[in-house]
């Protein structure tokens, strides 16, 4: 199963991307998990891109997209992955369709994520997560049962995002209505587009998507594309 999951930060993508993973084997593939990964490390992509994440903008798309097409290669991806947080830019959604037709991948599904964008304001900028295991909790929804303990691996160290306050969050929210929104057009369009309500429950919206898994794959051929263009193609 491939699948991308589409949605404003906060819409809860990640957390049923990490569900899922589990659930049917698939590699969650985060594009910000990835970004802060270099960052920690101090690599030289993550020097370039630390400040640009902490303001909230996006980072370049030629960084992501060289990122991408290393990842989805990667053996373990074969079996099937879920992209989490790309394509975000009509760019990147033009160079994944054209990388997806070259290696002769089919995408399942596009899930599109719907909220409510005050109340993702809230979500965002109450979570935080187990420093040892990564494990996310949220200050209102989601505490550790016993105060202060993770509930996966015991550890008492926790953390939150650099870029999970009210300021940052609403430039990221601006951005997706500019710049990724768009995609949601494109994906119906080539008939690749769910739309499940993000407001839900997260176990509910587990089982729809659950449900939309194992009812399978309407299967779209993709066709490869001017490599050059970054426009998305109109049509297949
Ligand atoms: P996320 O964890 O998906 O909210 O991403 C955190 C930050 O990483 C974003 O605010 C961007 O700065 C950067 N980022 C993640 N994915 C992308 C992407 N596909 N394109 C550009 N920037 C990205």
């Amino acid at each position: 199963m491939k699948s991308i999951f589409l949605g404003p930060p906060g819409c809860g993508k990640g957390t049923q991307a990490a569900r899922l993973q589990e659930r049917y084997g698939l590699v969650q593939i985060s594009t910000g998990q990835m970004l802060r990964e270099e960052v920690a490390k101090g690599s030289d992509l993550g020097r370039k891109v630390g400040g640009i994440m902490e303001s909230g903008k996006l980072v370049p798309d030629e960084l992501i997209i060289a990122m991408i097409g290393h990842r989805i290669s990667g053996e373990d991806c074969q079996g099937g992955f879920i992209l989490d947080g790309f394509p975000r830019t009509t760019s990147q959604a033009a160079a994944l369709y054209s990388m997806l037709g070259n290696k002769r991948i089919v995408l399942d599904h596009v899930v599109h994520f719907s909220v409510d964008e005050d109340a993702m304001v809230r979500r965002i900028t109450g979570r935080f997560s187990c420093a040892e295991c990564g494990a996310g909790y949220h200050d209102e929804y989601q505490t550790p049962s016993v105060y202060g303990e993770c509930d996966h691996c015991g550890g008492k160290e926790f953390q939150r995002r650099a870029d999970d306050n009210e300021e940052t969050v609403r430039a990221r929210l601006e951005d997706y209505h500019t710049q990724t929104a768009p995609l949601i057009d494109f994906y119906t369009e080539i008939g690749l587009l769910r739309t499940i309500d993000g407001m839900a429950p997260i176990d509910d919206v587990t089982a729809e998507l659950a449900e939309m898994f194992h009812r399978g794959s309407e299967q779209v051929e993709p066709a490869a594309i001017d490599e050059s263009s970054n426009e998305i193609p109109a049509t297949r």
